[in-house]
């Protein structure tokens, strides 16, 4: 199927041209044509599928068929997400779709001064991105008004709720007028947020897509296992791989972040940490170097790392093992974006083998195991099996000179 058949409109289908995009993913093809019929829109789908998009696109296609001739733009759209991370790409990617509509967008986050996102208000915009509480201050202070928006989008709802923004995303409602199409988004839908989707939606039709399994099946995904005083010594070692062009490092705090970077700069390997210790600025700066590929690694915890969106972004290395195992597929989900490939490797010391597990059981698979590294963990005595050069367990290429068991022989063996 190609974006021509989903009857996108000219303008936009040349931007889509310009990107690169010609084949819709699963929840485009599926989100789009409802979106434009107005209808409202429960999508269960996680970063990486292509739902910006697929939300963007339709909306900037509704927005500029009904052009509105007002001297002053007033917000047609108005989409919610919850880090400042996504809102810049959200509005990266209004940006690009609709660089030939002629429609503007801005993108309001806290953290830094709210002076120049009150001004462009001020001078009107017709699409705003923004994150909860920014925008509620400055919906508080008379620097906005929503009562012109025709399409709301919450986006990550699922997340909002972890981060405590629910009470701001409700009174963000509260000043929406009544009749409007809105889309919801989600990865997960816990109770909490079929109520909230329920209170907010009108018949909404369900899209849904690559559940949590096949999303990863096509990230090649590896694990270490190795003591934890050894894993510094690791992360130098398998980033002493020049396959490895860039790689986003999880930890599981801030602190170790910033260690893990102060030790690859010894190592001579350039590395930036992102967290939310670091102001919005050296954030942002950080990503960017990132992206140019100007910092060969990227260390982020779980929080900063929400919805970082970088193309072409190969390897994925988990420091620690995060004990909730979907956080461990919203992690590796930055990798093999949209079919691309990508690898995970993960350090897992003898404490997390059981977070392992979990995220063995959640992904429905045995992740293989590189053994014969030059760290192994002390009390995992693998029993030699023949040798598998070149192939690993996953039937992937094995990384270079390292041996890796038959995830097969490993399961029977238990840990
Ligand atoms: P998202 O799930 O919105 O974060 O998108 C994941 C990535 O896929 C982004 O880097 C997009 O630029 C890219 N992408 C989205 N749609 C397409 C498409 N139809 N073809 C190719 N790449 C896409």
């Amino acid at each position: 199927m190609l974006f021509e058949s989903l009857n996108i409109i000219d303008p936009i289908l040349q931007a889509l041209q310009e990107e690169g995009y010609t084949t819709p993913t699963p929840i485009q093809a599926e989100a789009i044509p409802i979106i434009l019929e107005g209808k409202d829109l429960l999508g269960c789908a996680q970063t990486g599928t292509g739902k910006t998009a697929a939300f963007a696109i339709p909306i900037l296609q509704i927005l500029s068929e009904n052009k509105v001739y007002d001297k002053k733009r007033k917000i047609r759209s108005l989409i919610v997400t919850p880090t400042r991370e996504l809102a810049i790409q959200i509005g990266d990617s209004f940006k690009a779709y609709g660089r030939h509509t002629g429609l503007t967008n801005t993108v309001i986050f806290g953290g830094v001064n709210q002076n120049s996102q009150a001004s462009s208000l001020l001078r009107g915009v017709d699409i705003v991105i923004a994150t909860p509480g920014r925008l509620l201050d400055l919906l508080n202070q008379g620097h906005l008004s929503l009562r012109d928006v025709e399409i709301l989008v919450l986006d990550e709802a699922d997340r909002m709720l972890d981060m405590g923004f629910i009470h701001d995303v409700k009174k963000i409602l509260a000043a929406l007028p009544k009749k409007k199409q809105s889309l919801f988004f989600s990865a997960t839908m816990p109770a909490e947020i079929v109520k909230l989707a329920a209170s907010i939606l009108h018949s909404p039709q369900h899209v849904s897509v690559t559940p949590v399994s096949s999303t990863v099946d096509i990230i090649h995904q590896y694990v270490y296992f190795v003591d934890k005083g050894n894993k510094n010594a690791l992360l130098v070692d398998v980033l002493k791989d020049p396959k490895i062009k860039t790689a986003l490092v999880f930890t599981r705090t801030k602190h170790g972040a910033d260690k893990v970077v102060k030790i690859l700069a010894k190592h001579r390997i350039s590395a930036e940490a992102i967290h939310g210790n670091k102001a919005q600025n050296a954030r942002q700066r950080a990503l960017k170097n990132f992206k140019a590929q100007e910092t060969r690694v990227l260390v982020a915890t779980d929080i900063a790392a929400r919805g970082i969106d970088v193309d072409d972004l190969e390897y994925v290395i988990n420091f620690e093992i995060p004990n909730i195992a979907e956080t461990y597929v919203h992690r590796i989900g930055r990798t093999g974006r949209a079919g691309a490939k990508g690898t995970a490797f993960s350090f897992c010391d003898a404490e997390e083998k059981e977070y392992l597990r979990d995220i063995e059981k959640l992904i429905s698979k045995k992740i293989a195991v590189v053994d014969g590294h030059s760290f192994p963990l002390v009390d995992h005595h693998p029993v030699k099996v023949p040798k598998q050069q070149g192939r690993g367990a996953s039937g992937h290429p094995a990384p270079k000179s390292k041996k890796v068991m038959s995830t097969e022989y490993w399961g029977r063996k238990g840990r």
